[in-house]
Order: structure tokens, then C-alpha cells, then sequence
């Protein structure tokens, strides 16, 4: 039998010292849907990408893809089965050129049980898919440009190309118009909503107007806490939602 959710989160929880960043987090994500998280900043959404990536480990709770327990799973381990991830703080490398960050991310290893690179006949159409994507988040013409001489709104393109040359299931993007102008950002839209749909997009975001655009459901966090999950127009018509929002909202990030 197949997962309908393709990630489950159990009581996940995330304490720095005394202080609980994220506090028995439960949240179902449905394979194929546009999943937004929105919260006023410090409600713990980007710790929560950190936990789902592996990149901050859970002090409580289970995190499941596929119904797999990843928990306690190394980076590269979530990267081989489908997880991908863009951060709030650019992790690009930004001495090498645009094509080689993608590359980078195309030819690593899948996780256990490959053993090392992958072949190199694999790298040839490696490239070409690299040209594809780059195609795609909008910077053709810019291969060997090296990632420190892009703009922010660039950097932020190229970080998109390079969760996709992963080929993942689940993309987990934190804020990625971030930064970028209303060209890039509608750019940015239209490119994810044109995403197949067997990817996943678990997205945060504080610009409202992408995310009612493309999210099928959004979840609410305040304080660490899931506030409420439902569809758009449940999560506009929240009154707790408008309570937590009108308390902290800040205008950016
Ligand atoms: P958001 O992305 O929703 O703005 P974060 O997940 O970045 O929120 O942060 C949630 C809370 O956890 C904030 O109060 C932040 O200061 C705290 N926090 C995040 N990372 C750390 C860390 N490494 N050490 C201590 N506190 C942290
Ligand atoms: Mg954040």
C-alpha cells in the first residue's frame, strides 16, 4: 500500500538549552501537494526545516517520509531518498560557477548503498539537465559565472536549481523569494507551479500573496507551536490566526 503522506511529523520537538524552538510539532504533508508554513518570525519554521533536512537534530518527536523513520538519519541519507532543501541563509558555493554549484548537487552521492560517485557516464547528462534547470529558475547565459557575483534575487534561483538537480520527492524551500524583486518573485511562482506533480513543496514564505497563490494548504505556527492547518480560505478566516498575525506580524523577515 502507498503513503498518502508523503511526510509525517509526530510531536517534534527542538530545545536550545532551556528554550523550546519548536514544541511537539504534529503536521501531515500529502504527497503532490503545495504546503505552505507562514508564521511571524521566531515561531521556529525555519528549525523545523532544519529538522526535516537533518540539519538540526530533533530533541523529541519522529519524523517519517514515506513512512520511514528518518529521525536520526544523516543529511545525505534524506538527500537519497527524494528530501531536498534551500535554506533562509544561502549555503551555495560561492567560489565556484553557477553550472558547477548544480553539478555539484546532480553528482553527489545518493546515500547509502551507492558507494561513492556516481558514474561517470552519468555525468554527460548531468549536464545537460544542469543547462535545463538552469534554464528553468531563469539564469541562462550565466554557467560559468561564479555564485558570488549573482545578485541576491540570482542566488536565490541558482539555490532552486540546486534542490531540483537532486531530483527530490520532498523540496523544502525557506522563503525563497526572500530578497527578490516582483519580476523574480513571479518568476519564482510560476516555476514551482509548473513544478510535476510527484514533487512536493513544503514551502515558507512571508510573502502572503505567493503563498495563497500557489499553496492547496497552509499550516499556521506561533511561538513554536502548529496553530492550525487548513485550506487557504480556513487559514484567512482563522480568528486565531488573525490573533497571532496582528499580535507579532513583522513586515519582513
Ligand atoms: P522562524 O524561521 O519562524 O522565524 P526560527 O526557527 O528561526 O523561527 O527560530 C525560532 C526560535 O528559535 C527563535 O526564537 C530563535 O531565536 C531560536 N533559535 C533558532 N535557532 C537557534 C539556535 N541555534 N540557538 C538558539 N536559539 C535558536
Ligand atoms: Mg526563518
Amino acid at each position: 500500500m502507498t503513503c498518502p503522506d508523503l511526510l509525517e511529523l509526530r510531536g517534534l520537538s527542538r530545545q536550545f538549552g532551556s528554550f523550546k524552538a519548536l514544541d511537539g510539532v504534529s503536521l501531515s504533508v500529502r504527497a503532490g501537494s503545495r504546503h505552505a508554513v507562514i508564521g511571524p518570525n521566531g515561531a521556529g519554521k525555519s528549525t523545523l526545516f532544519g529538522l526535516i533536512s537533518g540539519t538540526v537534530p530533533a530533541t523529541g518527536g519522529t519524523i517519517l517520509v514515506d513512512g520511514r523513520d528518518v529521525t536520526r538519519l544523516p543529511v545525505n541519507r534524506r538527500v537519497g531518498l527524494g528530501v531536498a532543501a534551500t535554506f533562509q541563509h544561502s549555503s551555495l558555493f560561492l567560489r565556484a560557477s553557477v553550472l558547477e554549484n548544480v553539478l555539484l548537487a546532480a553528482l553527489r552521492p545518493a546515500g547509502a548503498g551507492l558507494g561513492g560517485w556516481r558514474k561517470v557516464s552519468a555525468r554527460g547528462s548531468a549536464i545537460g539537465r544542469a543547462h535545463t534547470l538552469l534554464e528553468q529558475v531563469g539564469l541562462p547565459d550565466r554557467y560559468e559565472v561564479p555564485a558570488a557575483e549573482l545578485s541576491h534575487g540570482e542566488r536565490r534561483q541558482l539555490e532552486v536549481a540546486v534542490a531540483l538537480a537532486t531530483e527530490p520527492r520532498l523540496l523544502l524551500l525557506d522563503e525563497p523569494a526572500a530578497g527578490m524583486s516582483p519580476a523574480e518573485t513571479a518568476r519564482l511562482t510560476g516555476l514551482l507551479a509548473a513544478l510535476p506533480g510527484d514533487v512536493t513543496v513544503l514551502l515558507i514564505e512571508h510573502d502572503l500573496d505567493m503563498v495563497f497563490e500557489l499553496a492547496d494548504t497552509v499550516t499556521v505556527m506561533h511561538l513554536g507551536r502548529h496553530l492550525k492547518t487548513g485550506s487557504p480560505d480556513e487559514v484567512r478566516a482563522s480568528p486565531e490566526v488573525q490573533t497571532a498575525y496582528l499580535g507579532t506580524m513583522e513586515v519582513s523577515s
